[in-house]
């Protein structure tokens, strides 16, 4: 069957994949001229790459790694060592570490935690031990009814001191969704901690080689194409027409440079587009429904990605850094960490502004003096002196609405892959599966709803 995929993020272009292997045919309809969504790049004219977003593959990703294993692309993730690195804003330009050892879950992690001597006292260590039975005796059951508190409110509720939370758990909270700790769902810092305490290799991290967008997304588009697919690019959904009935008849997408419109039929039909803009394209007759009245309780969080190329070297660590700054999440000097950006003599520093709502509407230079400030605090030996680096160049990416903001009690409202229109399906990081606003989420929200499609209208091939 024919199927129309609005959105060539990771979650359309995986549904698109695993679609053909079940014998489908997706056509995929991409409102922008670059593939990948949140995880899009731009060449600059000096021929340098920025990006939407900075990437961190994790050892917890199952589907992702099964993708790349499927595409035989495996070679481009670049794995670190098994470490979480953090600054130190009591002594800048010193690191505090958790290495984890070579042996299994989850005495890696407990002794990572055990070892590191910087961050918390024992005591501390010990009652957010006991702090964290209930969800390793319950497990994800546990984790689930979590959803009610903030993770501020479960530190308080489970006795665990308030400068836990503060050493730990703000980078944490703001690394997996942008957000600090008195807003974020205490069900998504749990989820992670489960994944990273439970799997040898959950928190270890990879970066890709290289742009998303030609190293990940470009072999799933040939993976399509060769198997009868199509991705195409400048074909925004401007409106979903329904049949009488309501089902979908067909996708309107909007004509370009004066071109008209264009009515596009298929068989059956996938919004593979954010939650905050499928939200304004639902037809009217949908809008009772309750799947369609469930997104109304989802909203993008806005985040801004930064690329800062210095005239020499800042560090040479090879691995993700945690900047415990409250202007700043997480980054990564990616003439370090990437190879096809590696760069032996000047750093390139990838960086996220986050929580980013008062930052979201100032200037590009603003936010770059402010990180600039950041950076002088972070790498204090680098910027002063007689000759102190220089940055050579900038690039700010800005992302009004990105991932869902996973406060307290956004669960309820994720909706599932499958609505109650015949011919009609969802896919998206937001779409319900147990991996949150992720890469991770969004594969498998895409390979999900492929899976619910090939159980509704069956060709002969299984997805595994
Ligand atoms: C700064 C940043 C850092 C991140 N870091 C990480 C990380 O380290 N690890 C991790 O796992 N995840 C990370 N993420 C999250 C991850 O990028 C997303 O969860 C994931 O890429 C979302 O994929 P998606 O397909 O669900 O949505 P999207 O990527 O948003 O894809 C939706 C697509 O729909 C298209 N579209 C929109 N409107 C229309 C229309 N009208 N017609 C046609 N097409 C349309 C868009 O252009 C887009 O291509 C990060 C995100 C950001 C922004």
């Amino acid at each position: 069957m024919r199927v129309a995929i609005t959105g060539a993020g990771l979650a359309g272009l995986s549904c698109g994949k695993y679609l053909a292997d079940a014998g489908h045919t997706p056509i995929i309809l991409e409102c922008r001229d670059v593939l990948g969504g949140k995880v899009a790049a731009w060449k600059d004219d000096d021929g340098d790459w920025y990006e939407t977003g900075l990437h961190i593959f994790f050892g917890a990703y199952p589907n992702i790694l099964q993708l790349f294993k499927e595409l035989g692309i495996e070679e481009r993730l670049q794995w670190k060592e098994h470490s979480m690195i953090f600054n130190q804003p009591e002594t800048p330009g010193t690191y505090s570490r958790f290495d984890f050892p070579d042996i299994p879950a989850p005495i890696n992690g407990i002794i990572a935690i055990l070892c590191n001597e910087d961050m918390l006292t024992w005591e501390e260590k010990v009652k957010f031990g006991l702090g964290l039975i209930p969800a390793i005796i319950h497990g994800q059951s546990y984790v689930e009814k979590m959803d009610r508190y903030s993770w501020s409110e479960w530190i308080k509720k489970q006795n665990i001191p308030p400068r836990v939370e503060k050493e730990v758990f703000i980078a944490m909270s703001k690394a997996l969704n942008f957000i600090n700790p008195d807003e974020i769902s205490a069900t998504v810092l749990l989820t992670a901690l489960n994944r990273f305490l439970q799997e040898k290799n959950g928190s270890k991290m990879a970066f890709l080689d290289g742009p998303p967008t030609e190293r990940l997304c470009k072999p799933i588009v040939d993976y399509i194409t060769e198997r009868g697919g199509e991705v195409r690019l400048n074909a925004p959904l401007k409106e979903i027409i329904l049949n009488e009935d309501n089902t979908v008849k067909g996708f309107l997408l909007r004509g370009l440079n004066g071109e008209p419109d264009e009515m596009f039929e298929a068989h059956l039909y996938l919004s593979a587009i954010p939650v905050d803009i499928l939200k304004l394209l639902l037809p009217q007759p949908w809008k009772r429904l309750d799947f369609a009245r469930q997104l109304e309780g989802l909203e993008g969080v806005p985040v801004i990605n930064l690329h800062l190329w210095f005239d020499r070297k800042l560090t040479d660590v090879d691995h993700l850094l945690f900047s415990r700054s409250d202007l700043l999440s997480v980054y990564a000097d990616m003439s370090n960490t990437c190879k096809e950006y590696a760069n032996q003599e000047r750093s390139m520093l990838e960086l996220v502004l986050a929580p980013a709502k008062d930052w979201i509407s100032q200037s590009d230079e603003n936010i770059i003096a402010a990180t600039m400030e950041e950076l002088n605090k972070l790498f204090p030996q680098h910027f002063i002196g007689e000759n102190p680096t220089k940055l050579l160049k900038f690039h700010v990416v800005k992302t009004p609405r990105s991932v869902y903001k996973a406060t307290p009690g956004r669960q309820a409202f994720r909706p599932s892959q499958k609505t109650p229109i015949a011919n009609f399906y969802l896919a998206g990081d937001y779409t319900m599966q147990q991996y949150l606003g992720s890469m991770e989420g969004a594969v498998l929200s895409g390979k999900l709803a492929a899976q619910t499609i090939a159980r509704d209208y069956p060709a002969n091939i299984i997805i595994s």
